[in-house]
């Protein structure tokens, strides 16, 4: 029996077609296998027994690196065959294979560098088809050396014939090197392993480390001295917000964090992200992350990483090299300018960086990885998506910003861009869209963008429209965050989203982000939404909680009832009074915003801090709490009026209940209103998304509760529930459209 078969997806510089060959050579199948412009095609003979098991273990034993969209098979005539070769690629056709994503150092390649024998002894930029950098690295497709940051490097004698040789672990991997022919380590003066001595020492001595990394410059500190890291938060001017973790090795990591089995397999996995996990011992320096039980964990997930690591031999603290919410230097001569004043020495190589890559962040929950941040080694994969529409290009929000292109049944989510309040994100974010365009030849015929007519990636939108001469479609934010739910689990409206954020721009022009969202065909219908209240002073209250709660019991309670604590009287005074006037008091029915104003009142978070730091504070009050006492919304047509709970709430205070409780009561309450929205809706689907749900508590106990009423809850995963997941949403809604019209 013979068979045609034929793979799409990422299968392209992980090592497929080596892969496919010894598999083929062990099972005692023939034929071929070759690279086309769509994947991966072969054709293979043996026994129909054979070739079914030969199928199975093409999906179940590829490379971890892989991904499989799609195998075709059929059944064509036999021929006559001696062996099974792997056949140079075919050419022709638009290019339209998928960018590979970075991957981590794997364990045959950490074996070489700690084997005084081999050639890559030590060697920091070692990788193989399993391995190593690849979209940080890419400048254009199809992906071969010479389209690479590799160019400069032309591959030594015994480089060249491994690269050569099919069944060796570096057949066609583009990045190869080694210590005669690749890139090398510099500092300052210094290179190789006194360049390495000399990061060591820094590190050792309590000073700064700016390391160029895989994706950008990373800034790294001794996690175990909190002077240290005391002084990292001065230079790089950031107060509060946690700092990520790298640990030498797994027993360092468990001895400061608890972490499952799961845990530690995703640590480990091609991936290697950052993963929050729970704290323990007190190994770390307790201004790594204030006030936080949790930790974000990763292993070295490059061969430079797992160098270092090792010579220091304590966990480092690993954070972005920027200015906060700046994209990642990439370039020594931009590093020198915007690090300088961090860093007191520099760890750097020879390999230039292509693009900015982040490391991923995500936490497992229930078995299930869900991404905070997605980046390093997950994009710019590609996630299908049941659409043959013309190309949509969509241009995301305003932080945490991603861009998305829809284009033959796939979605090619960009890696996380950060914040676009500076010029260096909104360049990022402008050349990110001509990569995408680039790599694919794609011409987009439609453009999406947020309703929000000041974000930037707004603006970049309406310049390519008017450019172009192409329709742009404005989605609203909180439909957007449901539509990328959908899109990543294939769902078809109508459903219902529950879309619970910070804030979005309404389509009434009010901000959002309390929303009952019914979902049908590429429109929605709000069927419910919070009580809006008034936020004095507007984006000051963001990153104020207490405003948030004057905000709040000025409506709900009235002048005397704002007569808190929380302000000085002549501050308070100032702020009624706009209050009263309605001057820069923006009304809002952000349940974010209602987080804040509870953990200002609850005495857990009342002054300035970073976004969502309140809300983190009582959900891990709330996860200290017990019982299942609960406060409740008013509910009258779908609108949920926070009065009752306020005034619950407030008398719990004074019977003197602690904040654990009232934390707890409250979170019970959000699940309650999930619930009585959910039943109002008379859906079966229901979506939780928004910046709100990452809030691991918040989105099981509404889980539970639709679940135990019999609906079928969905909740991002991989792209997340954060604006990182906006771009997708906009690409989704604007491929509802189309269908409709
Ligand atoms: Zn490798
Ligand atoms: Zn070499
Ligand atoms: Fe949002």
């Amino acid at each position: 029996m013979r068979l045609g078969i034929r793979v799409r997806g990422v299968v392209q510089g992980v090592g497929f077609r080596p892969f496919v060959a010894r598999l083929a050579a062990e099972m005692g199948i023939l034929g071929w296998v070759r690279n086309t412009p769509a994947g991966v095609e072969m054709e293979v003979q043996g026994s129909a027994e054979l070739l079914q098991a030969f199928l199975r273990d093409l999906e179940a034993r590829k490379p971890a690196p892989a991904r499989i969209l799609g195998v075709e098979h059929e059944e064509i005539p036999e021929r006559v065959e001696t062996g099974f070769r792997i056949q140079p690629s075919q050419a022709g056709q638009a290019p339209r294979p998928s960018v590979p994503a970075d991957l981590a150092l794997c364990p045959e390649c950490a074996a070489e560098m700690g084997d005084p024998s081999e050639r890559r002894y030590r060697y920091p930029f070692t990788n193989c088809t399993n391995c190593g950098p690849r979209y940080s690295i890419i400048r254009s497709l199809p992906y071969d050396r010479p389209r690479t940051a590799m160019v400069a490097f032309p591959l030594c004698e015994a480089c060249g014939s491994q690269y050569r040789e099919p069944l060796d672990r570096r057949y066609h991997a583009q990045p190869i090197a080694c210590p005669v022919c690749g890139p090398r380590l510099i500092s300052g003066g210094l290179e190789g392993e006194e360049a390495l001595a000399h990061a060591r020492q820094t590190l050792l001595e309590g000073r700064i480390l700016a390391l160029k990394g895989l994706g950008g410059y990373q800034l790294m500190v001794d996690a175990t001295s909190e002077e240290a890291v005391r002084c990292l938060r001065e230079r790089k001017r950031r107060e509060d917000k946690p700092f990520a973790v790298m640990f030498p090795d797994e027993a360092s990591l468990r001895s400061a964090c608890r972490a499952s089995a799961t845990e530690l397999a995703t640590l480990r996995s091609v991936e290697a992200p950052i993963l929050l996990l729970e704290r323990v011992g007190e190994l770390i320096a307790p201004a790594v992350a204030p006030g936080n039980p949790q930790l974000g964990a990763m292993l070295p997930n490059t061969p430079l990483h797992l160098l270092l690591l090792a010579e220091v031999g304590r966990p480092l603290v690993c954070t972005s090299g920027n200015l906060s919410e700046e994209p990642m230097a990439i370039g020594e001569d931009e590093a020198r300018s915007r690090l300088g004043g961090i860093a007191d020495a520099f760890l750097e190589h020879d390999r230039p960086i292509v693009r900015p890559v982040d490391d991923s962040v995500g936490r497992v929950e229930g078995g299930t990885l869900r991404l905070l941040r997605r980046a390093r080694g997950f994009a710019p994969l590609p996630h299908a998506l049941p659409y043959g529409g013309p190309p949509i290009l969509a241009f995301g929000g305003h932080q945490k910003v991603t861009v998305t292109l829809l284009f033959e049944g796939q979605a090619v989510v960009s890696q996380h861009l950060g914040d676009l309040n500076s010029p260096l994100g909104q360049d990022l974010l402008a050349r990110t869209v001509a990569d995408l365009l680039d790599f694919f030849r794609v011409e987009p015929r439609v453009l999406a963008c947020d309703l929000h007519p000041d974000y930037a990636s707004t603006r970049l939108a309406e310049r390519m429209a008017l450019e172009r001469g192409l329709p742009l479609r404005r989605i609203q934010h909180h439909h957007a965050h449901a539509g990328a739910c959908a899109a990543e689990w294939g769902l078809t409206p109508p459903f219902l989203g529950l879309i619970w954020d910070g804030s979005g721009f309404g389509s009434d022009g009010r901000l959002w982000g309390g929303e009952a969202l019914r979902i049908e065909g590429w429109g929605f219908q709000r069927i419910g939404h919070l009580r809006p209240f008034p936020l004095p002073g507007g984006d000051r209250a963001v990153k104020e909680p207490r405003r948030s709660a004057l905000g709040l019991c000025w409506e709900l309670l009235g002048e005397a009832g704002a007569s808190g604590s929380l302000f000085a009287e002549s501050e308070r005074t100032t702020l009624l009074t706009m209050l009263g006037r309605n001057l820069n008091s923006p009304r809002s029915s952000s349940i974010g915003r209602l987080f804040d104003a509870v953990a200002a009142l609850s005495g857990l978070r009342a002054g300035p801090g970073f976004e969502g730091q309140a809300a983190m504070a009582l959900e891990f009050a709330a996860r200290a709490g017990t019982g299942d006492d609960s406060y409740a919304f008013g509910l009258q047509d779908g609108v949920a009026d926070p009065a009752p709970l306020l005034e619950a709430m407030l008398e719990d205070q004074r019977r003197g209940l602690g904040g654990e409780a009232l934390a707890r009561r409250f979170h019970l309450a959000l699940a309650g209103l999930a619930l009585a929205w959910a039943q109002g809706a008379g859906l079966e689907d229901v979506v939780l998304s928004g910046g709100c749900f990452q809030n691991a508590l918040l989105a099981r106990l509404c889980e539970e509760k639709l679940g135990a009423a019999g609906f079928r809850v969905h909740r991002p995963a991989l792209f997340p529930a954060n604006d990182g997941g906006i771009s997708l949403g906009q690409a989704w809604v604007a491929a509802q459209w189309g269908n409709e019209v």
